[in-house]
């Protein structure tokens, strides 16, 4: 029988009958505990309990609509394969976090051929992975994911496991990202909400426009939603994920030809406005764009390098010593930089190339 990368079996029959994986375009952090948890006190129509353990639940999301959609036209993309395996759904989860798929893909393909199980990464350096996560932005994921393959060999025999309390205890593991993983590469039934599914949810089931990361009470309501044979859950998730990402965008949702045009409370009610979006973060002259320039003159290194080697010389960031001390300092506090015993700068468990 064939195992995928990390030993787990795919397919387990959820992979055969279960549409392609979505990816959304970016996903959130993990939920905030600050958020309610309590369950919302709105229940839809879905909630009644009409339909059998397969079909849809009756009301605004209909899962034959969603699926029927998904087939059609869900992105094919390697981590929805498969082969990928309880790795390869980790590994795509933790990059894409606020991270758009395009940015994601070349890097996903590179870290899965570089290390395809855990072990593989684990017994490389964290320099390594964190040269490997290149531009894609927020380093120290890389250096989690690492951390995670490390336990992963230690405590689970080098692969991912499907329960959510392990996959809880995995470094830069949360709420999301174990339900994903669980899902994705188990075929287990649990409610997978990023801020594409709260977005969809927000609109189609309440009728506005809510924005935000995603939080319990969404949660809560996903669950409610969710049929409850669990290839149909996971395939329910999986659309309308896939449907928020390509279809019910944040600023051009495109209604004509969305299944779930006819009952969708938003559309309905006029496609209200909801509460003013906050300004994109500016990223010019942040220390997150210099903290990206150390990192980037760090990844090319042959060899550890001094202070001096690490002042980037070119406009900008080169007029402000405070913020680029600043900067170092916090790349070195994050464990993303190491100094030695000479004073040089270099990757963590980076000699040399
Ligand atoms: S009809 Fe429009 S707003 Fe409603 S779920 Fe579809 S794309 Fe989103």
């Amino acid at each position: 029988m064939h195992h995928s990368a990390d030993g787990n079996l795919p397919g387990r029959q959820i992979r055969g009958a279960t549409p392609r994986r979505p990816a959304a375009d970016r996903r959130e952090r993990p939920l905030s505990a600050s958020r309610s948890t309590a369950p919302s006190s709105r229940r839809s129509g879905a909630e009644s309990g009409r339909g059998g353990p397969v079909t849809a639940p009756a009301g605004r999301l209909d899962a034959k609509r969603l699926a029927a959609f998904f087939a059609a036209e869900g992105r094919d993309l390697p981590w929805r394969r498969p082969a990928a395996g309880g790795w390869g759904v980790l590994v795509s989860e933790v990059m894409l976090q606020q991270t758009p798929v395009a940015r994601v893909l070349p890097i996903y393909l590179e870290w899965m051929r570089r290390w395809p199980t855990p072990a593989a990464l684990a017994a490389d350096s964290p320099g390594e992975a964190v040269r490997t996560w290149g531009r894609l932005g927020y380093p120290r994921r890389a250096l989690r994911l690492h951390a995670a393959a490390a336990v992963l060999v230690a405590e689970h025999d080098g692969r991912v496991p499907s329960d959510l309390p392990s996959l809880l205890a995995l470094p830069g593991v949360g709420e999301y990202t174990a339900r994903a993983v669980a899902a994705f590469a188990f075929g287990r039934r649990h409610p997978v909400v990023d801020t594409n599914v709260r977005r969809v949810l927000s609109r189609a089931v309440r009728g506005v426009d809510e924005h935000g990361p995603a939080t319990a009470r969404d949660r809560d309501e996903v669950e409610r939603l969710l049929p409850t044979e669990p290839r149909a859950a996971v395939a329910f998730g999986a659309a309308l994920m896939e449907l928020g990402a390509l279809r019910c965008t944040v600023t051009s949702p495109v209604c004509h030809g969305c299944p779930l045009a006819d009952r969708c409370a938003w559309l309905a009610a006029g496609r209200p406005a909801g509460p003013a979006r906050r300004p994109a973060q500016a990223w010019h002259g942040t220390d997150r764009q210099m903290r990206g320039r150390i990192m980037a003159l760090l990844r090319d290194a042959d060899g550890p390098l001094s202070d001096a080697d690490l002042y980037p010389t070119t406009a900008p960031t080169r007029q402000d010593p405070t913020q680029w001390r600043r900067c170092l300092d916090s790349l070195l506090a994050d464990g993303l930089a190491v100094r030695d015993q000479d004073g040089l700068v270099s990757l963590p468990g980076v000699t040399g190339r």
